[in-house]
């Protein structure tokens, strides 16, 4: 058994048995049993079971959230957003369910030719502990709606609304067998994405995991997606609404205390407006509330666990050595909260090049402050990292914006705001920030593979003995 335990203040919450590997192998046989009836409903059908997801889970909000903010320690109001957003994410994919079509490809008069977009079969997902009920929901609701089972792999320090998710699941008619929630950490997590029986991996996490996961694939040649770290830059030029940006900067990197894959870690500052924008930033950041997630005036609650928040505390400890350290927050009084995981939101700059709070990912409250001189050196500094997951530009000049945003190695650029996401857009990574893209059209292409079928009109197979062809390089 393994204790589950709140952030807040270290009590366990639960004790949670870790799915063994032979459970694991009897969850892929279930699904594999469960999804050909699944694929086999109309979309409309599938559609109707997502729907009443959606409502059990709205119906649900306040529970949930509070349960996820007592799991996770995010405050009150962003797991209350969380909530509603998977409830709309499978909104959206029962639209999805309805829309799915192949195309007819005219190669020739010879030839009747289209395809037909399959699911998998078993889709594992895999996910981190930063945003459990959201992330549980972005892989489930995509696998149904495009008619694919999924067994779903928590984090092992925050199952409990993915726990209940399974629960709702069942209550809204979700076959026995289709999705299942396997709770468990790391061997969980491999037997279930080596087991042979899985037929695509979508994973979110850490690099490293993402890399061992990629190698356990790679012995099946099972499909796999991975959303990855980040170390990304938000860049400031001297035209911007300055406002605007040292609003997103703060919230960029401080939300969730820093735990987002999309943090803006890194803040790149024109030389003109260096002095005016740290200042405005470090001010902020002496105010930020750090403590109980559920009391309304706090800004900040809790990292996931002591040893995350051991690494934060050694990040700052080792980068003051690096760098100048420019405002720190204070850490809650409350004699409450005082064995919770609680981390003072940190700004750094005048950094050694070589700093490891430039080039790794903290995943906790810490900026990193450096200043450009020209459009070429903030290009220089925002790519200056093997991650490539978001970037944020503030500027009022339109041609600079986009030219930035066609040059910067990430996956998605935000042009005068941050951290905006939705279920249309692709979502994913370059570099170390992984590969493969979620959401809207990219999530059709990712949970469905298409085949091709041919009939021939004029009957026969081409003559001779080598490739046959048609259409264009027939
Ligand atoms: P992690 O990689 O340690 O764990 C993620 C999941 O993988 C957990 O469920 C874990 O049990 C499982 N796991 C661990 N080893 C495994 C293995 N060998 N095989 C299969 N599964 C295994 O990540 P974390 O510490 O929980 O989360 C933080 C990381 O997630 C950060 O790097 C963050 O940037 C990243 N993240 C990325 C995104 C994104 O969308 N790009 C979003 C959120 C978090």
């Amino acid at each position: 058994m393994v204790d589950v335990v709140s952030p807040i203040d270290a009590q366990v919450l639960a004790r949670v048995a870790p799915t063994a590997p032979a459970d694991v192998d009897a969850a892929v046989r279930a699904a594999r049993a469960a999804q050909p009836a699944w694929a086999r409903r109309t979309g409309s059908e599938r559609a109707r079971v997502l729907h009443a997801i959606a409502d059990l889970i709205e119906a649900r909000v306040e529970d949930l959230a509070e349960t996820e903010t007592r799991n996770t320690g995010k405050i009150l109001s962003d797991t209350r957003r969380e909530v509603r957003r998977a409830a709309g994410s499978f909104r959206y994919y029962a639209g999805w369910a309805e829309q799915v079509r192949g195309e007819t490809i005219p190669v020739g008069p010879e030839y009747h030719t289209y395809t037909v977009p399959e699911p998998h079969g078993v889709v594992a997902g895999v996910i981190p502990w930063n945003v459990p009920f959201f992330f549980a929901a972005k892989k489930i609701a995509p696998a149904l709606a495009f008619g694919n089972a999924c067994l779903l792999k928590p984090a092992e320090e925050t199952p409990l609304t993915a726990l209940r998710l399974g629960e709702l699941l069942a209550e809204a008619g979700i076959p026995q067998g289709l999705v299942q929630v396997l709770p468990g950490g790391r061997e969980t997590g491999a037997a279930l994405v080596s087991h042979p029986g899985v037929d695509l991996i979508v994973f979110t996490g850490h690099h490293d995991t993402g890399k061992a996961i990629a190698r356990a694939a790679a012995a099946n040649l099972t499909p796999i997606a991975l959303e990855l770290g980040g170390k990304s830059p938000q860049v400031v030029f001297p035209d911007a609404d300055l406002d605007r940006a040292v609003d997103a900067v703060v919230l960029g990197v401080f939300a969730s205390c820093g735990q987002m894959c999309i943090a803006g870690s890194r803040l790149v500052l024109h030389e003109s407006i260096y002095d005016e924008v740290l200042d405005r930033v470090a001010a902020r950041v002496r105010t930020l509330q750090v403590g109980d997630p559920f009391d309304e005036r706090t800004d900040l609650g809790p990292q996931i666990t002591a040893a995350q928040r051991d690494k934060t505390v050694a990040f700052i400890a080792e980068t003051r050595n690096a760098g100048r350290l420019v405002a720190q927050a204070a850490l809650p009084d409350d004699e409450r909260l005082r064995d919770g995981f609680y981390v003072p939101p940190t700004v750094f700059d005048r950094l050694d090049e070589g700093a490891r709070v430039l080039r790794e990912e903290v995943f906790g409250p810490v900026l990193a402050v450096s200043s450009f001189r020209d459009d070429a050196e903030a290009l220089r500094l925002a790519d200056d990292t093997q991650f490539g997951l978001a970037a944020g530009v503030w500027t009022a000049d339109i041609a600079r914006a986009h030219r930035f945003a066609g040059q910067v190695r990430a996956g998605t650029v935000w042009i005068n705001t941050y951290r905006v996401l939705s279920d249309l857009v692709p979502f994913g990574g370059v570099g170390l920030s992984g590969y493969g893209r979620e959401n809207g059209t990219e999530a059709a292409r990712l949970y469905l593979r298409p085949k091709s079928v041919w009939t021939s009109l004029a009957g026969g197979i081409p003559q001779g003995y080598g490739m046959g062809g048609a259409g264009a390089a027939g």
